[in-house]
């Protein structure tokens, strides 16, 4: 079918919007002028290869890079892909996380892999993008040694991957896009979910505080809010289609939306979202506790939606090592946060993050930490062990801990840990609790796989139906970190 358009002739399928030739300068309508023209980029290569072309998108890291996952795949699909999980695809894009040496090494391994299947299949295309893709070393690596790879873009310019995408079909040499920042937050493109009845929200991005062993400030920028505005259009139009659970995202939530024209805070952004029909679990992640006010704790206390669980990362327990960590609070304070928050909401979850081995640390430090860990008794605890990160203050720190020690210090911590969260856990047992079902068991298909509002998991006998809906459940058997029970009549 042929329109006419601005006195140009633009071929458009039945029932599609006529193209324009040039593309708007404006966003989002730029992206989805690409986002067109991408689709005939796919079908012409799908009716050249005579199969409907396929695109996996492959993510490392954290539930960020999750989520920028499934704005990518909400463009592929839209673009005309058909996704898969199998790197066999067409199309193959590695959502990379450069938090770690160790992260780096395995994106090299993959790259290694799917050469070997582009040699065996040589229309096949692979984009790599994400936190990795800042570090210019990396680009000059992969410009070197992965002459293959067609396309490379980084975390400030990912909602341009349709215009990038198209770049890269009509470009026989590698495309490559990096910003080094931006302040440009682009809303309403498609997102293709991975639940249908929960969804992670990006309320900001980037991050201000620089912990002297992160990367996360040089490689995803500073910290930026969206508008809540635009985060609350968001909550409503996933409560029309049916999500119940919504997880709002940022590297510190705690300090959203303090750079806003109009500033607001956490809790009150909690409060408006608290208010939209259809939403029945309200998760956040993640919380710097430095910044975690009473108003937050106020509306957590007073919530039927807000989940009872809360991640307050505490890295270490010694007040030398969390100077030296750039983390701007004490053990005394962290002891006295921890208390304030179980004092005022007696069910909460508390869960956390530890690095053992930071430069500089001792077994008496370690002590300090194990403290912590005996006086707050988490819920559940995510220990590791430090890792030295290339580009961070800390890398070039003096006193390195050699790994034998910083070993032994983790495995003395990660007793303790498991002997409290144990005991923890142990204490909900014969309760009966609300579970949002969230899947089959993959080990038994006769079994669901609920999630209780403290984020601890529940398996029950029940049907697949039920997936979606959230269900009360006897916890009957612990079984360490997660309960196995049955439907309460
Ligand atoms: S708060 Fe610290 S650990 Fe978290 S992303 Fe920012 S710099 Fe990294």
């Amino acid at each position: 079918m042929e329109d006419r358009f601005d006195g140009k002739v633009t071929r458009t399928a039945p029932g599609e919007a006529p193209m324009q030739d040039r593309p708007p300068q404006e966003e989002p309508a730029r992206q989805y002028y690409f986002i067109e023209k991408c689709r005939q980029h796919v079908l012409e290569e799908s009716r050249r290869l005579g199969h409907p072309l396929t695109a996996s998108v492959v993510t490392f890291g954290c539930q960020m890079n999750a989520r920028d996952s499934e704005k990518l795949s909400g463009i592929l699909e839209r673009a005309g892909y058909a996704l898969t999980d199998s790197e066999e695809a067409d199309f193959v894009i590695y959502n990379t996380c450069t938090v770690r040496d160790n992260a780096n090494q395995r994106v090299y391994g993959r790259l290694g892999f799917v050469h070997s299947m582009k040699k065996k299949n040589p229309h096949k295309r692979v984009a790599l993008c994400g936190c990795m893709m800042q570090e210019p070393s990396v680009i000059e690596k992969i410009k070197t040694s992965y002459r293959f790879v067609n396309l490379i873009f980084g975390t400030h310019n990912i909602f341009k991957f349709a215009e990038l995408l198209c770049a890269m079909y009509e470009n026989d040499r590698m495309v490559i896009d990096i910003w080094k920042d931006t302040d440009q937050i682009v809303e309403e493109l498609p997102v293709s979910r991975k639940y249908p009845f929960k969804s992670g929200i990006n309320i900001m991005f980037g991050c201000d505080n620089f912990c002297s062993y992160c990367i996360v400030p040089y490689v995803r920028g500073r910290e930026r809010s969206r508008r809540p505005e635009d985060i609350l259009r968001e909550i409503r139009t996933l409560a029309a289609q049916g999500v119940v659970e919504i997880m709002l995202l940022g590297q510190n939530v705690n300090s959203y939306g303090r750079h806003l024209e109009r500033p607001i805070s956490f809790a009150q952004l909690l409060r408006e979202a608290e208010q939209i029909d259809g939403i029945e679990r309200i998760r956040f992640m993640t919380s710097h506790p430095k910044d975690l006010s009473d108003e937050l704790i106020e509306v957590m206390a007073s919530s039927d939606k807000i989940c009872r669980h809360l991640h307050l990362p505490l890295q270490s327990g010694s007040t030398r090592i969390l100077q030296a960590m750039n983390r701007r609070y004490t053990k005394e304070q962290y002891l006295a946060l921890a208390e304030k928050i179980r004092s005022r909401i007696p069910d909460i979850s508390l869960t956390t993050d530890i690095i053992v081995g930071f430069p500089g640390e001792t077994e008496a430090d370690v002590e300090e930490t194990i403290d912590v860990v005996r006086k707050v008794r988490f819920d559940n605890a995510f220990t590791f062990l430090y890792s030295r990160r290339t580009g961070t203050p800390a890398a070039t720190m003096e006193d390195q801990v050699p790994r034998e020690d910083a070993q032994a210090g983790f495995d003395r911590l990660l007793s303790c840990v498991q002997e409290t969260a144990r005991e923890q856990v142990a204490r909900l047992s014969g309760q009966t609790q609300a579970a949002l079902v969230e899947e089959v068991n993959d080990r038994d298909p006769s079994l669901l796989t609920g999630r209780l509002s403290n984020n601890i998991i529940v398996h029950f006998p029940g049907s697949p139906s039920l997936i979606g809906r959230i269900v009360n459940v006897e916890l009957l058997e612990n079984r360490g970190f997660y309960f196995v029970g049955r439907m309460a009549p």
